[in-house]
């Protein structure tokens, strides 16, 4: 070989020549705790038929709690719940809403009829016997956004009480100085859509379902926004009383009655310039609710840090421990449990997992670790919402989280993939311990999907805390190119929120062994390290940092 030749080799070999991390024999024992086997058994149980789905607030919500309780326990961590408990128990308000089987969409005597389920779901913002939309006048609203910073008002002032507002879901992704190009942003999210329906006044929002835009099927719609719906208590503020999707084809017929063609008026969504189209058509979906307060917890333990004063802050560990539950209508025979393995069993198998690596490593992490399995993830990111909102630390003392939802299931990757990379000074740790894996960290692979969003770390994002969530890396060792991003469409396609997301004996946990060891690194070098990791700056979240650390003083 030539010196020129090595010398690309060895540039090659190191990616984008990152130091490598440097670990003492102690941190690399302590990671060996992180055993395939240790994770798969935690993902048997949590995952189990027995456990039912762990739907919210049911006895396989409990007890999976009372697992987690107990392995920490077991693993000699403390309460870390309010008064001394591993739990962290909070109200939940859960809704059930009979929606009508046909909604007519009408004007004059023409009208276009959708049925539930198939071209239509619709839920309900009230938390109370009744929300409804009646004979309300129907407005294509775009994107819905108001974006001051990008100069983007969808909505012009037009005064919207009342109306159903038809809307797109993502932002606009064409040109990449808006809505950072083809990565989707909070504005891209249906809860913000919601969210601006209600200040606005609306009677009624329906977003437009399109695979692309919502980055999962339209199953995905039907199983996630029928039967009952959690929410944390309202605490006062605007609602909007009817929320919704309706399937693309649904939303070309309303245009089509309209006198609209669906893909004018979303071509119009592209340019600042849009306004409200009013459609000329009307809509009355009034939904009877059955109103539940119920009571789920998050579970909470902790492993005090050594150092006197370090140890007055804490590195957070999350994983959901919640999910869909028990299909409701499902035929005989058919499987109506939602076991949730990949998501997300395996996710608080690792955080098990990760703890289990902590007690055993002597001395103990300067700063505190938390280790919270929170709940309701799957109906709002409910527990960690709750947690952001009453910390059992102040925000300013949360040092980093860490965030797992879902681990690899198909085995070792050359790459990582670092949701939100970037963000954060948390970047440079997670790249040097991939580099000390001989591993390289990649960007999201789908940044269109809006993952930083869709998941626990968020809710603590928004109250300044530095945050890493990752998801697996696609690059297969012993595979073909493309074959790991395959796995991953296969498993949105066909798993993911289905009740076949399942333990399977086929699941490969060489890669989820690796990435979890990297987490626990991660962990460890933070809550030793003096400096607190820090928002890049200029980032969405750098303010609501400055702001935890100012109340601290
Ligand atoms: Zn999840």
């Amino acid at each position: 070989m030539t010196p020129a030749l090595a010398c690309a080799f060895a540039l090659l070999a190191t990616p984008a020549a990152v130091r490598p991390a440097a670990l003492t024999a102690a941190e690399r024992a302590a990671a060996r705790e992180i055993r395939a086997e240790l994770l798969r058994a935690h993902i048997r149980y949590l995952a189990d038929d027995l456990l039912e789905g762990r739907g919210p607030a049911t006895r396989g919500d409990r007890l999976a709690q009372a697992y987690i309780a107990t392995q920490m326990e077991a693993l000699g961590l403390e309460p870390g719940g309010p008064g001394g408990s591993w739990f962290q128990p909070f109200d939940i308000v859960g809704v059930t809403s009979q929606a009508p089987e046909t909604v007519t969409v009408s004007r004059g005597a023409d009208k276009v009829d959708l049925r539930f389920r198939d071209d239509y779901v619709a839920f309900s913002g009230v938390q109370g016997p009744l929300a409804a939309a009646e004979g309300a006048e129907v407005l294509f609203v775009g994107y819905g956004i108001v974006a001051p910073e990008y100069g983007w008002d969808d909505y012009k002032g037009v005064d919207l009480k009342g109306k159903v507002l038809l809307l797109m879901n993502n932002d606009p992704e064409d040109d990449p100085a808006l809505f950072a190009g083809k990565t989707r942003l909070y504005y891209g999210r249906w809860d913000y859509k919601y969210e601006m329906a209600a200040k606005l006044g609306a009677a009624g929002a329906l977003i437009i379902h399109t695979t692309p835009s919502a980055g999962y099927p339209w199953q995905v719609v039907q199983t996630s926004w029928t039967g009952e719906q959690f929410h944390l208590p309202h605490e006062g503020g605007p609602v909007v009383p009817v929320k919704g999707w309706v399937t693309e084809e649904s939303a070309r017929k309303i245009a089509r009655l309209g006198g609209q063609e669906l893909d004018a008026l979303r071509a119009a969504a592209q340019k600042k310039d849009f306004r409200p189209v009013p459609l000329g058509v009307r809509v009355s979906i009034a939904l009877q609710n059955e109103v539940k307060k119920k009571q789920t917890a998050n579970v909470i333990g902790r492993l005090p840090g050594r150092d006197a004063v370090l140890s007055h802050q804490a590195v957070i560990y999350t994983a959901h421990h919640d999910h869909l539950g028990v299909k409701e209508g499902a035929k005989p025979g058919q499987d109506a449990i939602y076991n949730g393995a990949k998501d997300n069993a395996s996710g608080v198998a690792a955080l098990l997992a990760i703890a289990k690596a902590m007690t055993a490593l002597s001395p103990a992490p300067r700063r505190t670790i938390l280790f919270a399995a929170v709940a309701a993830e799957e109906q709002g990111l409910l527990g960690s919402k709750y947690f952001a909102a009453h910390p059992t630390l102040p925000a300013g003392r949360l040092a980093a989280n860490i965030n797992i939802d879902g681990i690899n299931n198909i085995g070792r990757t050359r790459d990582l993939t670092m949701i939100g990379l970037g963000k954060s000074s948390l970047d440079d740790w997670v790249k040097r311990l991939a580099a000390m894996q001989n591993r390289r960290v990649v960007p999201d692979q789908f940044p269109d999907k809006g993952f930083f969003y869709r998941s626990d770390q968020f809710p603590l994002a928004k109250i300044g805390v530095p945050a890493a969530y990752f998801d697996d890396g696609t690059d297969v060792i012993g595979k073909p190119a493309g074959w790991g991003k395959a796995q991953a469409d296969k498993y949105e396609a066909e798993d993911y929120h289905q009740p076949s997301d399942e333990l399977r004996p086929d699941w490969d946990f060489s890669g989820a062994v690796e990435d979890v060891q990297l987490f626990f690194y991660l962990g460890l070098k933070v809550a030793n390290e003096t400096a607190l990791p820090t928002w890049k700056p200029g980032d969405e979240f750098e303010a609501a940092r400055k702001k935890a650390l100012a109340e601290l003083k």
